[in-house]
């Protein structure tokens, strides 16, 4: 299998390395020359979509994607897979979708998680977009980048994946840029508070895995933690940060969600119901059948 690879940056470098590893023939560009200097058995190439049976990008964004999709366009042929392993706009790659099917090349959103560290041992998590079809037939390659390889859903799909993962983590270190100042500012060595809270309930949970618990199926009863202790508990903490002034928005957020919801009447409940404000003010329901998310836990 022929493969092209375009961006040779600090993912791109170490997985077109993994390509060669796995004894891909490869064609490799990017803006800088010298990026391509160690990869040794790679060849040089100013049009590497040309004659390939898959083309990867890993570019900086949408505009960069934008740039380079013109000349793939012009240059691969008919039944060539693009996988586009950048971190892209679902709009941009579900536009430039619609140009590459007009010629017959398939285009797949295959965001990458897992940073430089995972993209040279391949233990990467690769969330792809398109069709099924061209994701089956680009499997070997994905496999010799990532270790955990996940068709998510038509184009676009994949970004949506990264986009909210990456949500998620920003969002989340914010809000324990703020808890964990608030516990130092409080008088509690860091060190000592990193140990002792990372053992707790959500200190032992994977991020993600608590989304199973009640949110993914929508049963907030009974309560496994009660809407009227956890808004108790955020209420004191933010009293404490007002004391010693320490700004916690992100908490006053929190806060004000867990109110609204004990306005409801839904105290005895499980804290957690305050996620269907969300989804109320969203307009849309985020529910898995309990039997569909066993399979997958
Ligand atoms: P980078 O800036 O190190 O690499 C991008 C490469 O693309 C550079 O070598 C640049 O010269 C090249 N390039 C830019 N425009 C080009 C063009 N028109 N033609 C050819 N080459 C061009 O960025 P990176 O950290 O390798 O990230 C690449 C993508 O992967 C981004 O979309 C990023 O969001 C995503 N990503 C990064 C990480 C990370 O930890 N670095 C993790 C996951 C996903």
């Amino acid at each position: 299998m022929n493969i092209g690879f375009i961006g040779l940056g600090l993912m791109g470098r170490p997985m077109a390395a993994n390509l060669l590893k796995a004894g891909f023939a490869l064609s490799v560009f990017d803006l800088r020359k010298e990026n391509a200097a160690s990869l040794n058995g790679a060849a040089w190439s100013e049009e590497p979509a040309k004659n390939a049976d898959v083309v990867l990008t890993s570019l900086p964004g949408p505009p960069e994607v934008e740039a380079v999709s013109e000349r793939i366009l012009n240059s691969a042929r008919p039944g060539t897979a693009w996988l586009d392993l950048s971190t892209n706009s679902p709009e941009v790659v579900r536009r430039i979708y619609a140009k590459c099917k007009a010629k017959g090349i398939a285009l797949l959103d295959a965001p990458v998680s897992g940073g430089p560290g995972g993209a040279a041992s391949g233990r990467l998590a690769i969330w792809v977009g398109g069709d099924r079809d061209a994701y089956e037939r680009c499997l070997p390659v994905l496999k010799a980048l990532g270790d955990q390889p996940f068709y998510v859903g038509p184009i676009g799909a994949g970004s949506v994946a990264k986009l909210v993962h990456n949500a998620s983590t920003f969002t989340v270190q914010t809000a324990l840029a703020e808890t964990f100042t608030l516990g130092v500012k409080a008088g509690v060595e860091p060190l000592a508070l990193f140990q002792a809270i990372r053992h707790g309930a959500s200190g032992r949970a994977r991020t993600f895995d608590r989304l199973a618990e009640k949110f993914l199926p929508g049963t907030y009863d009974p309560a496994g933690f009660a809407l009227k202790l956890a808004h108790k508990d955020v209420a004191l903490a933010l009293e404490l940060a007002k004391s010693l002034g320490v700004p916690m928005p992100a908490g006053e957020h929190a806060l004000a969600e867990l109110s609204e919801a004990m306005r409801r009447g839904w105290g005895e409940r499980d804290g957690r119901v305050a996620m269907v404000l969300q989804e109320e003010r969203a307009k849309v329901s985020v529910r898995v059948p309990p039997e569909e998310l066993k399979k997958v836990i």
